[in-house]
């Protein structure tokens, strides 16, 4: 196997989060000598576990302006640690960061790249590469003879590494990692981090590490047999079933659509939660959809969640035909209410 650079952008405290751990299996797992590229304000615990788990060379990037996430100085630090490694093949986990800087970091190395990588495997001494296209419906297996190779790898394809992973076979005693750090020079920046603003955890809807997909439809905003809707009712039964099973909350596109304009439904169903065809293919165990049709654009978006229960109240939906485990034909109101007294 050829010469292998994982780059991974570091915590505040220094560890690698889930998706740099699945990057560092499937980059063992792949079999070259590997060096591994770190960026961040603090690097030594993730140094630590690299050399734990068999990294020939450390290469790392520190100091103030490498501690936030923005294209100019990632990119430099990834281009230096490239050019230093001078690794035919590089991974790096497809987050936020590494997906918006690697690309650029690609042409500036005269190399190519493939983003969205869900597996990895040998071939012929190089990597094969898969990759799901048109909205998740078919499979490529990609191999390719440009060098530099960037691979942008999907989370959730790879376990995360761990020194308690069977094949680990730590190279050195954790803690004696020899890191080599490389000199750059931050470029000037127009952006300023002045600080950060996000929900608070309750407050965060999608939860990628759920075991539960819960999924609303658009039925939870319309006339109900009573001939009047319950919006009300419908947003304390999703947020007290999301809350109660700690499940992630995904979208049919009508009801999200409905939100999008500005109708008094839902006001914490964004696109951002829609799942299908146009919307995300999330890669939870499990999936229950509520309130929703189960028509095939929305459905492709269920392709990696492979235990299905649906709860509509039209024994004829597109989930009774084979595309739920269990179909509950019943009321949806009533089956939540008592999902939350039970969970309760
Ligand atoms: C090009 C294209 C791309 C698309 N992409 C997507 C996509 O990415 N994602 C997506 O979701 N859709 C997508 N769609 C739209 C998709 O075809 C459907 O229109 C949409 O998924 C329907 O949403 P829904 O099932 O929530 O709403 P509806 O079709 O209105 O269904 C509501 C359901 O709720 C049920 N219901 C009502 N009240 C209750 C109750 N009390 N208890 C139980 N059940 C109840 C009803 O029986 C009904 O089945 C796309 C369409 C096109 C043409």
């Amino acid at each position: 196997m050829e010469s292998i650079l994982l780059l991974a952008h570091t915590e505040a405290d220094g560890t690698l989060a889930k998706p740099a751990l699945e990057a560092l299996t499937a980059a063992l797992e792949l079999g070259g000598e590997l060096t591994v590229g770190l960026v961040g304000g603090a690097v030594e615990p993730a140094a630590n576990l690299a050399a734990a788990a068999g990294a020939r060379r450390i290469l790392a990037v520190t100091g103030e302006p490498f501690t936030q996430p923005r294209y100019s100085t990632d990119a430099a630090a990834a281009e230096a640690i490239a050019r230093a490694a001078g690794a035919a093949i590089v991974l790096a986990p497809a987050t936020a960061r590494w997906a918006r800087a690697l690309p650029g970091v690609a042409y500036r190395l005269g190399g190519r790249i493939d983003t969205h990588a869900t597996g990895l495997a040998e071939r012929d001494g190089a990597p094969a590469v898969n990759r799901w296209f048109y909205r998740q419906r078919m499979e490529a297996v990609l191999t390719r003879t440009a060098r530099p190779w960037l691979v942008l790898l999907d989370a959730g394809c790879f376990a995360p590494w761990s020194e308690a992973t069977p094949q680990a076979t730590p190279a050195r005693a954790a803690g004696s990692a020899q890191v080599e750090f490389v000199a750059v020079e931050a470029p000037q920046s127009r952006t300023t981090v002045t600080g950060i603003q996000a929900p608070k955890a309750d407050e965060q809807t999608i939860r990628p590490d759920a075991k539960l997909l819960f999924v609303a439809g658009a039925g939870w905003t319309k006339k109900q047999p009573d001939g009047a809707v319950h919006v009300e009712e419908a947003q304390l039964l999703i947020l007290g079933a999301l809350r109660g099973a700690q499940a992630s909350l995904g979208g049919s596109k009508s009801l999200v659509d409905l939100s999008g304009e500005g109708q008094a439904v839902l006001p914490f169903m964004t696109h951002l939660n829609q799942v299908g065809q146009t919307g995300s293919t999330p890669r939870h165990q499990k999936g229950l959809s509520t309130c929703c049709h189960g028509e095939e654009p929305h459905v492709v978006g269920w392709r990696f969640v492979t235990e299905r229960r649906a709860v509509n109240l039209d024994p004829n939906c597109g989930w009774s035909r084979g595309k739920a485990d269990v179909v509950y034909v019943a009321d949806a109101f009533a089956v939540v209410r008592e999902l939350n007294r039970l969970l309760g």
